[in-house]
């Protein structure tokens, strides 16, 4: 269940928001004013924390920024002030988005799923592993494994296997694979990848069993599931 923290002084539009959110299952939390709502935005871990600008004690746009000090919690920054410089302030200072009263509830949940779509999204680029039959690679760790086994390869070997693996069914050629994994400018023969291609069956075939990389005669060379 995530975790809402909503800090908002105009009571009837928190009932209506709160009410709105837990029917989506999200858990809920108020705080009235500014302070208080810093308080548990920093000593609590939220999904997201729904903040207006006018508060009491301290206002939203301090907040945010000292809670940006300390965390990276997404926020939704509320106002009844639609405007631009309001907008702009709040972005500046690390909002993730803005949303200007009176507003659809529809619109902020949009929003919500906007924001939550594209922390989904950050999470499993940097948590990225690639599989092809027995043969697992962790991008960000370069870390590959063969049937749960972890292989050593070379910096080239990796960036190589990365790029067949990442493009299952494509067929590269050689020309492809120099300039991915050698650069444009490299001195190298094209016939280097087929050595490194060689290094990679090595060490990643299964004795016996077909490549996990396939030559396409007269053409490149690709890993097809
Ligand atoms: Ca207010």
């Amino acid at each position: 269940m995530k975790r809402i923290l909503i800090i908002e002084d105009e009571k009837s539009l928190v009932r209506f928001i709160q009410l709105e959110l837990e029917h989506e299952h999200f858990f809920v939390r108020v705080a009235y004013d500014g302070v208080s709502g810093l308080q548990l935005a920093l000593n609590e871990e939220w999904d997201m924390i729904l903040l207006d600008i006018m508060l009491p004690h301290l206002d939203g746009i301090e907040v945010c920024r000292r809670l940006r000090s300390a965390k990276a919690t997404p926020v939704i920054m509320i106002t009844a002030r639609d405007r631009l410089e309001d907008r702009v302030q709040g972005l500046d200072i690390g909002a993730d988005d803005y949303i200007a009263k009176p507003f659809d509830i529809e619109e902020l949940l949009a929003r919500m799923r906007a924001i939550f779509r594209r922390i989904d999204l950050q999470d499993h680029q940097d948590r990225e592993v690639l599989t092809f039959r027995n043969i697992t690679v962790d991008i960000a760790a370069r870390i590959v494994t063969r049937g749960g086994i972890s292989v050593e390869l070379t910096k080239r070997e990796f960036d190589l296997l990365v790029v067949l693996i990442k493009h299952p069914k494509l067929v590269q050629t050689r020309d492809m694979l120099l300039d991915l994994v050698w650069g444009y400018d490299s001195l190298v023969e094209t016939n280097v990848v087929d050595v490194y291609i060689r290094y990679l069956r090595n060490k990643l075939d299964v004795p016996g069993e077909e490549s996990i990389i396939q030559t396409v005669r007269g053409m490149g060379y690709v890993m097809r599931p």
